[in-house]
């Protein structure tokens, strides 16, 4: 696996027909401007696009992307410099958020916030849970009872067949803490034996690594279907200062019914006097770790400490 490396950005050239793909080094072309180019992008390419050693193609267009993961530095929301918006990957179809069920234990937090961010980039999530051998998943199943997310449970010797098949022929992005076992599930999942030596990344006419973000061709035995997961071994969690307070809300659609009696452009904090949310929550009509799972991620955004 390569970081994008001075300005170098590895693409996977695919001329069709399915035809044998090559992978191309190139660099950005300067009527580019300032946009940048992320894992996931659809690019042009001209010049030397043989692949290759030694041959460098340019970049000079970026496709329209149909999703773009967003994320503000996650440890610095305060200042306007960690506040900088950065798109993590284009293009992606999935969010397989990854959580362990225990060893650590599952953080709920960690998991709606990553909700938040795929809802707002239009991605559909997945929860992956693993070490399914040390605990059962009822706990975190219970939690989002309301919200029909789809789940698999992997342990260290499961069968992986279902996972694989909700990850052919996506573009899925692996978000997780370190110690729940996503590198050993990007392992299993591609094994470094079939990895293309020295580069990976790049779909379609190009994407590229960075270093937060790398994506991987999963091995197809029916090649009609291939994918990519991009791993984002530099991404601890997503800051979420870009999104508005009612964008947050739609990873929390149990509770928008609880919003309908709000005022006009209540901001749904605890400190709106008037919020619908307190009462309703009360009389039964959500868990009510929920609604201060949105409201921590709400105070968050707004720069407190969560
Ligand atoms: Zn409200």
């Amino acid at each position: 696996m390569v970081a994008v490396d001075r300005g170098r950005y590895t693409c996977v050239v695919d001329d069709g027909a399915g035809g044998p793909e090559r992978t191309v080094t190139a660099m950005r072309a300067r009527e580019l401007g300032r946009r940048s180019v992320v894992v996931g992008d659809r690019v042009s390419l001209v010049g030397d696009v043989s692949g290759a050693p030694g041959a460098l193609a340019r970049i000079v267009r970026i496709d329209e992307r149909r999703s773009v993961l967003r994320r503000t530095a996650d440890d610095d929301e305060t200042t306007a410099e960690g506040r900088i918006e950065r798109v993590v990957v284009a293009n992606a179809d999935r969010l397989v958020i990854v959580s362990s069920l225990a060893d650590p234990p599952p953080r709920t937090g960690f998991i709606d916030r990553c909700l938040v961010a795929a809802y707002d980039a239009d991605i559909a999530p997945l929860l992956c849970l693993t070490k399914a051998d040390l605990a059962g998943p009822d706990t975190v199943l219970h939690y989002y009872a309301e919200l029909d997310l789809p789940y698999v449970l992997v342990s260290p010797g499961s069968d992986l067949a279902a996972l694989r098949e909700r990850l052919a022929g996506q573009v899925s992005v692996l978000v997780g803490h370190s110690g729940v076992g996503k590198s050993t599930l990007v392992n299993r999942l591609v094994p470094a034996a079939e990895r293309a030596v020295g580069t990976v990344s790049a779909i379609g006419r190009g994407r590229h690594t960075s270093t937060s973000a790398v994506a991987l061709r999963l091995p197809a035995p029916a090649a009609d279907r291939p994918g990519w997961i991009v791993d984002t071994p530099g991404v601890r969690s997503f800051g979420l200062a870009h999104v508005d307070a009612q964008s947050v809300l739609h990873g929390f659609p149990d509770l928008v019914p609880g919003t309908l009696d709000c005022p006009p452009n209540c901001e749904h904090t605890a400190g709106e006097p008037e919020c619908a949310l307190d009462a309703w929550v009360a009389a039964g009509n959500a868990d009510p770790r929920r609604l201060a799972s949105y409201r921590r991620l709400l105070a968050s955004r707004a720069g407190e400490t969560e």
